[in-house]
């Protein structure tokens, strides 16, 4: 039924391999004369399927651009080639652009959208010969700066209607009331710690902020409000004012230190404080209704998460295929 959709739509869901015929990670999707690859590790010479360009929504490992930058195929916001560059320590060599700006890739008019889920993620629209209108979002916090659609690929990282612990909001309140001196939050170093350091300063935090080495270096290239910081160079000396590491970092910290993390999971042996770089499911539902898509396809993460969301749309008439019930070619 989707699959029908999707090929009267002029496009066709392809899994770009090796020559080993493994499936590379994500998807690639040909229409007219073009493969657009999404989020997916760069093919080589022998490769059967070479690629127009590799779209890279944002810098997160597990949307493969670490490999991806080494192609001068490669296409990503500004912001997400430093990010690549600081996490991974290599030349970033594609194309670069602003977000929002629409760009051409081989004779293709394609907008940048931004997705709010780190700084610098973006989301690609563009138009085939068939007029349909072409969404790939990568993971969302935000979708207002989104533009209808015919055909949506997006993801379901939160994406399980029957989980509770897929709908939660964002405790900002919460994080607002414990900023102060001698407090360390464990957050990622790439999103979660730009989050973190820019609820601070709406809450009207000033004083210097200490971060991990990878934590201050994303954050002082990629924010340009990011206040006073300070890089935590050893771990045995003591922190004054605000302090952020990696989670698994917290115990290097003083004792005497008040210590939180911010994460929507509950494993950890800190007080947590929900703050997330994603929607919940209830937010991922309604961007669906909103965008309005003839097909929408689940392309991230692994696992069934992709699988119980598209059973969800399509139980609400929303046409839906996790990338998992895709056959590859
Ligand atoms: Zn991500």
């Amino acid at each position: 039924m989707v699959h029908s959709t999707i090929h009267d739509l002029g496009l066709e869901v392809v899994r770009l391999t090796t020559i080993r015929n493994t499936n590379r990670p994500h998807l690639a999707l040909s229409f007219d004369d073009h493969v657009f690859a999404v989020d997916t590790t760069r093919t080589f010479g022998n490769d059967p399927i070479q690629p127009d360009a590799y779209l890279i929504t944002h810098a997160h490992s597990d949307h493969h651009g670490r490999s991806a930058m080494m192609s001068t195929k490669s296409i990503c916001s500004k912001e997400t080639a430093r990010a690549l560059e600081i996490r991974f320590g290599r030349k970033y060599k594609g194309r670069t652009f602003c977000t929002g700006d629409t760009i051409e890739i081989n004779g293709v008019e394609v907008a940048t959208h931004p997705t709010h889920h780190t700084i610098g993620s973006c989301a690609f629209s563009w138009e085939n010969d068939n007029g349909t209108r072409i969404l790939v979002t990568g993971d969302m916090k935000d979708d207002s700066d989104l533009p209808e659609c015919d055909f949506l690929v997006t993801e379901a990282n939160y994406g399980d209607p029957s989980d509770i612990s897929c709908y939660f909001e964002d405790d900002i309140a919460g994080l607002e009331q414990v900023i102060g001196d001698n407090v360390a939050f464990g957050a990622y170093a790439f999103g979660k710690a730009q989050r973190a350091v820019s609820i601070a300063r709406n809450a009207g935090w000033h004083d210097e902020i200490s971060m991990d080495s990878m934590g201050y270096n994303l954050t002082k290239s990629l924010m340009t409000d990011c206040g006073p910081l300070n890089e935590i160079l050893e771990y045995n000396g003591g922190h004054e004012g605000m302090v952020i590491v990696a989670p698994w970092d917290l115990g290097k910290l003083p004792g005497s230190m008040k210590k939180y993390v911010l994460t929507g999971r509950r494993d950890y042996y800190y007080p947590a404080i929900h703050i997330s770089d994603h929607m919940d499911v209830t937010g991922l539902v309604h961007m669906v209704l909103t965008l309005q898509p003839e097909a929408t396809l689940i392309y991230h993460p692994d696992g069934h998460r992709p699988q119980r969301l598209a059973a969800h749309l399509n139980k609400i008439g929303y046409p839906s295929a996790a990338l998992s019930e895709i056959q590859s070619n």
